[in-house]
């Protein structure tokens, strides 16, 4: 007989494993059984979009749902031994963001950010040119024609070290882990519930499943008839490695509006840059119209053998950077990927209960996951096994939205006039 979970989660990226340890905790505190979640991953857990990203956290957002979201994952992040009884350090130099000034010598629209993330309790100040002169490195360049705001409490964590505690906070909490184990389909009963999880190795009874599968959820939903809006937009990273005597000062992260990319120091003296994901509609909507993910499916594209950053995109990165850096031009490429962000059409998460399938909750990020993870993890187990405040946000990024005529009128606006996706500022 095929074995029985309370939970099986798919996949085991950041949002899985949060999923799961939390799902399982919150178990043990109403006494039933904490092994009764099963995580799968066809590969390694962290081995998708997980094993690319930045390890920053920050929660300014202007989507005022995704800020509060953001501020609470952003508190449990420094109290993560109370949600994943795991310990680990972060980097606390805060984020600096940096505008052109407009013709009022301001930003209009992070001046507005700045009173909204004020009602919600975030810290992000405008701060005059000399502070930002102090809180920077001698080597980054900043401009009187440029406008700065502050965000002191964001956090920088390093990757491996994440993964590292992710594993061990699966194992205290004694999860049946199922690496190199593929969900191949499922079984469906007449309650429209899911009834089985069919693997590579085997079938699962289960009462709940948590689709945690990220680019990879439209290949392997298609299977119960969902259509799950998610796409991949490629982006590329590179890492100069500069010198350790220059390395002075705490080097906050610095969100370069003025030339479209993030920096923070990585690792032992290297800088770690990538542009921000794409705003514009017309801009999104292209990974959308190419579905490369129908065809082939998220692997083909995340496969690690294609993966490699070429010259050209090398070359542009490094304009990009002397362009704020004064020490890049000197410096040296020590290492560059290829990678990609899981958008959906609105760039918002999809997450909380299926509306056509009673027993499938979804957790996907939207291409900036990993500073939710330990928020949307306890959000899952809270839909699942003792319902509580954080559903009720969840519930705002439902899938349901995408029904009806969402699609429709997201390619009418692409090819009308208004381009954005007021969506300014939702970064990482
Ligand atoms: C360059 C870059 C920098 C980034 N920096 C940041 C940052 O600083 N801060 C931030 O918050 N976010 C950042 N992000 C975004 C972040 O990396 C992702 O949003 C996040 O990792 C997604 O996690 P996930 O768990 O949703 O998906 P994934 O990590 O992609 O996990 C999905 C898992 O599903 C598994 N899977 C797929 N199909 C199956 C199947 N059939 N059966 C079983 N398992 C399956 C896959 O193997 C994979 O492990 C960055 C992204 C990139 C590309």
């Amino acid at each position: 007989m095929a074995k029985k979970f309370h939970s099986v989660v798919i996949g085991g990226g950041c949002l899985g494993i949060a999923s799961a340890v939390s799902i399982s905790r919150h178990l043990k505190r109403v006494n039933k059984d904490p092994s009764s979640v099963c995580l799968i991953d066809k590969r390694v857990l962290g081995g998708g979009l997980t094993a690319r990203h930045s390890g920053i956290v920050r929660s300014a957002n202007a989507d005022p749902y995704a800020a509060k979201l953001a501020k609470i994952a952003a508190d449990m992040w420094l109290n993560v031994k109370h949600i994943w009884d795991v310990e680990l350090e972060a980097d606390r130099f805060g984020a600096i963001w940096i505008a052109k000034k407009d013709k009022h010598g301001t930003n209009k629209k992070w001046d507005k950010l700045e009173s909204e993330m004020r009602k919600l309790g975030v810290r992000f100040n405008k701060i005059p040119f000399d502070d930002a002169l102090k809180l920077v490195p001698d080597f980054v360049k900043v401009n009187e024609d440029e406008v700065f705001y502050y965000e002191p409490d964001a956090l920088q964590y390093d990757p491996a070290e994440v993964r590292r505690a992710l594993y061990e906070a699966v194992k205290r909490s004694q999860i049946s882990l199922m690496e190199k184990t593929e969900v191949l389909g499922f079984k469906k009963n007449s309650l429209d519930k899911i009834s089985e999880v069919i693997t590579s190795v085997g079938s699962f009874e289960c009462e709940n499943v948590i689709n945690a599968a990220g680019a990879w959820s439209p290949t392997i939903f298609a299977k119960l008839g969902l259509a799950i809006p998610v796409s991949v937009e490629p982006v590329y990273v590179v890492n100069w490695l500069t010198s350790l005597a220059e390395k002075n000062v705490a080097m906050p992260i610095i969100a370069d509006y003025v030339n479209r990319a993030y920096f923070r120091s990585w690792r032992d003296g290297e800088i770690h840059m990538h542009q921000p994901r794409k705003r514009a509609i017309q801009e999104t909507s292209t990974a959308f119209a190419e579905n490369p993910l129908a065809m082939l499916g998220a692997d083909f594209i995340n496969d690690p053998s294609n993966q490699a950053i070429g010259y050209s995109q090398t070359r542009v990165y490094e304009d990009i950077s002397k362009k704020r850096f004064a020490n890049v031009a000197q410096t040296v490429f020590s290492s560059g990927y290829r990678s990609f962000f899981d958008i959906t059409p609105d760039l918002r998460f999809i997450l909380g209960p299926d509306p056509k399938i009673n027993n499938l909750c979804h957790c996907l990020g939207s291409g900036q996951a990993f500073k939710f993870a330990p928020a949307l993890g306890e959000m899952m187990a809270e839909f699942v096994v003792d319902k509580g405040p954080l559903c009720e946000i969840g519930n705002k990024f439902s899938i349901s939205r995408f029904d009806n005529d969402f699609m429709e009128n997201f390619w009418k606006r692409v090819s009308g006039t208004q381009h954005s996706l007021e969506i300014e500022g939702a970064s990482l």
